[in-house]
């Protein structure tokens, strides 16, 4: 029986209209201001030319030019950008001395070419006009010279102190030259102490594997090995570290020529982008997923002698009988594909979890999950480290705050008030890109360098030692982290450049590795290596043991999640990212309440009905989205939104923050939430419907099995397409593209590589809902079945 397909729920429910399109056909009055705002950044880097020059030091191209690379025409160099601290290696076009466009290296060991859309937005970033231009004190400007000055006067006292009273909040970093500085620091201020925090942490991964092995490690997954992939809440393909490497092995498994398909099972709240590339799905509660996993691990009991000792998890965890007969296919699955299996939890789920997974991996000799040591300095950078740190704020025992990590007072849950306890340290120092919401509050504030204007180093996910060179000197003031942390050592003076050159200095005495090494963007060999742990089952087996065998409080839950286009927010003020649809809602410019059909049914709201949400805090005002494949009684909101500050014009009050549904002991899900039914509506922006198909087959989806024996499913789509046009001769070299839908997982980076190299407009959220987005690529979501399934 054919299924049908359809693109979302308001299209399942009533049949295709000839043309969604809305609008008129002419746009509408829009501001002069409104236009500049969108044309932003976009205008900058198509009409800057004139203005910008090379840095001072000597950069180096890449090595190995692409080969239709002639001289006068773009030079390629080999450099870098980091998220939380990993390094991603990029090879970037100029033309002219000015950056273009942004590739992965592909001579580099743990990318290998492959980057996604945040890389991709680094370069409208660079030329936002509304980056952060001068040093600031107390919101006044000054110059880095002023900034110096007062630094060494305040380093004086706290050095007479031992450094009593300061403190560091860094951006997780990997970096062999930010560590050495650190080093120096505890040097020079003993009572110095640094924490580390991201909004997106890796904690519970860190304290998964300390309960695992007893000490910190980190999963290097390989999916290029793997034959059955069980992912609990793990977004292998969109949003987890490694994410980049994942995705190109999981496309190197979707080529049935070359050996057998990967089968991938997710049990998971919202529907991920992995998800959607899932063999099999269950959708579960966010609480729920950590029970499923330790029955799941229970069942393997039976099946693997090395975990017979789990078996009273499968008693304790008893499972809804849909959710029991998934998991007692996926563990036969998983047992029969031994060094080919692989379970893969996200880095929102509970120590517990993670650490039965690593007892699965590990008891199956699974050949795609090794442990190595972290590559990030700090372990521990979420909200336990902040919420110390804003506790000693408060009690005054801080005098000197130095800021380095993205916006906390924006990211950080709102029970630990970091903004106000910010504002009561008497001195502090924040470098930021943009005079946001943390900016607000500090004292001095120094404008980050751009990754594509500053020098520095950092580790892959693999380990692999990685460079930062400049494509461009800066186009505002600003200082890169080593500077702003050097001023502390009273050596602000010495640049990014000869700090990272004197510190490799040791390893790459002669300027001819030095240079290689730059020109390559990476040192070969430097990639951290696997190790072998032992597990400790019975530490394992007695904290799961204490997982509560059943939701103690009924009702919603809330479910938050990393945003798919502006991350933790930090992107939040490239419009390229604000327009480019979600690769799973196709909502833009904003975020939502994502709710399944069913628990929108019982609440008696529709898509775009405005509700409150509440945890224990202010409510949050959203818009309903209908989510099928969503799990019933929960709602996910995506981070990022509802930004505040005057500096970030562009994403200031966009879509609703999520800072007051998050706490500190429930940063990312938790029960309790109340969903009030406001009674008004909203207009949505989301292009899931846009460009109508006319009635015409949408969507072609069959078996590999199906398509040997049969091709007729592909005999409509074969002969001479249709055309309005007298068919030509094109003599000489012809181009064409072909997209491996197989392969495809729905990343969204080729839209935003297309707009980045052809410089395509944005529109704004007024025109993306009438239908008017101009992006000349289109990633298409169907859902395949019946609503409720
Ligand atoms: S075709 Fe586009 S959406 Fe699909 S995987 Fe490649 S970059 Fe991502």
């Amino acid at each position: 029986m054919k299924l049908p397909i359809w693109r979302s729920v308001d299209e399942l429910q009533r049949p295709p209209e000839p043309s969604r399109e809305l609008g008129a056909e002419a746009p509408d009055e829009l501001s002069r201001r409104g236009i500049l705002q969108l044309l932003g950044a976009s205008a900058a880097m198509a009409t800057l030319g004139g203005c910008l020059k090379p840095p001072d030091e000597k950069i180096l191209p890449y090595t190995r030019q692409p080969p239709e690379v002639t001289p006068g025409n773009p030079l390629h160099y080999a450099t870098c950008s980091t998220l939380d601290g990993r390094a991603t290696g990029l090879l970037v076009t100029a033309s002219e001395g000015r950056p273009t466009k942004i590739e992965g290296s592909p001579e580099h060991p743990s990318s290998r070419g492959a980057i996604g859309v945040l890389e991709q937005a680094e370069i409208l970033r660079l030329y936002d006009p509304q980056r952060l231009k001068v040093v600031q004190y107390q919101n006044q400007p000054r110059s880095w010279r002023d900034f110096l000055g007062a630094t060494l006067a305040i380093a004086r006292i706290l050095r007479e102190r031992g450094g009593e009273g300061l403190r560091f909040l860094m951006e997780p970093s990997s970096s062999p030259l930010i560590g050495h500085l650190r080093q120096r620091l505890i040097e020079n201020y003993p009572k110095a102490r640094f924490a580390s925090w991201s909004a997106i942490p890796l904690q519970q991964i860190h304290d998964g594997s300390q309960l695992a092995f007893g000490g910190v490690y980190e999963t290097r997954v390989d999916l290029s090995k793997a034959t059955v992939v069980c992912s609990l809440d793990a977004d292998l393909l969109s949003a987890m570290p490694g994410t980049v490497p994942n995705m190109k092995a999981w496309a190197a498994k979707r080529d049935p020529s070359v050996g057998p398909m990967g089968r991938l099972y997710a049990v998971e709240a919202n529907l991920t982008v992995t998800g959607m590339n899932a063999d099999h799905r269950l959708r579960v509660k966010p609480t729920d997923v950590q029970r499923f996993g330790l029955a799941l691990l229970g069942r393997l009991a039976g099946q693997v002698p090395l975990l017979a000792r789990y078996a009273p998890l499968a008693q304790r965890f008893p499972l809804h009988p849909r959710d029991a007969r998934f998991a007692d296919v996926l563990a036969k699955d998983l047992v029969r594909a031994g060094r080919g299996a692989l379970v893969a939890v996200g880095p929102r789920q509970p120590p517990a979890l993670h650490a039965a997974a690593h007892a699965i991996n590990s008891a199956l000799s699974s050949d795609c999950a090794a442990q190595a040591k972290p590559v990030l300095h700090e372990m521990d950078a979420g909200p336990r480290a902040l919420k110390q740190l804003a506790e000693e704020m408060r009690a005054g025992k801080v005098d000197t705050v130095v800021i380095t990590a993205w916006n906390p007072a924006y990211g950080a849950p709102s029970d630990l008030n970091f903004g106000k306890a910010l504002s009561q340290v008497p001195h502090s120092v924040y470098r930021s890109l943009y005079a946001d919401e943390t900016a607000e509050r500090a004292g001095w504030v120094v404008p980050a360098l751009h990754p594509l204007e500053s020098w520095g180093d950092a580790r892959a996910h693999d380990g692999t030692v990685t460079f930062r060179q400049p494509l461009i000197a800066p186009l505002y003031a600003g200082a890169g982290e080593a500077e702003v942390l050097a001023a502390f050592l009273g050596e602000g003076d010495r640049t990014s450049y000869t700090q990272l050159r004197e510190f490799w200095k040791t390893t790459a005495p002669d300027e001819l590795t030095w240079e290689k090494w730059i020109a390559d963007g990476f040192i070969d060999g430097t990639a951290t290596r696997p190790e072998t742990v032992l597990v400790r089952h019975d530490a394992i087996l007695a904290e799961a043991m204490k997982v509560p065998p059943a939701e103690t409080i009924a009702g919603m839950e809330i479910n938050i999640v990393p945003d798919y286009r502006v991350w933790d927010g930090r992107f939040a003020n490239v419009a390229w990212m604000q327009e480019l649809p979600d690769p799973v809602t196709k909502l833009t410019w904003e975020n939502g309440a994502l709710i399944s059909p069913a628990t929108a049914a019982a609440l008696g709201v529709k898509q775009g009905d405005l509700v409150d949400l509440g945890l224990r805090g202010p409510p949050v005002l959203a818009p309903v989205i209908l989510a099928p494949g969503h799990a019933d009684d929960c709602v996910s909101v995506s981070m990022g939104y509802g930004r505040r500050s005057a500096g970030e014009m562009l994403c200031k009050g966009l879509g609703f923050d999520t800072a007051t549904l998050r706490h500190a002991e429930g940063h990312w899900f938790g029960p309790g939430l109340t969903v009030t039914p406001l009674g008004g509506k909203t207009r949505l922006a989301q292009t899931q419907e846009h460009h109508s198909m006319e009635g015409r087959t949408i969507a072609v989806s069959t078996t590999l099995r199906k398509l040997k024996e049969t091709q007729e499913e592909l005999a409509g789509h074969r002969g001479p397409p249709l055309s309005y046009h007298a068919p030509q001769e094109y003599p000489g070299h012809k181009w064409g593209m072909a997209i491996d839908l197989s392969r495809c997982t729905g990343c969204n980076s080729c839209m935003v590589a297309c707009q980045s190299e052809n410089n395509v407009p944005v529109v704004g959220k007024d025109r993306v809902w009438r239908s008017r987005e101009m992006h000349w690529l289109r990633i298409d979501r169907y859902f395949m079945g019946e609503l409720d399934n």
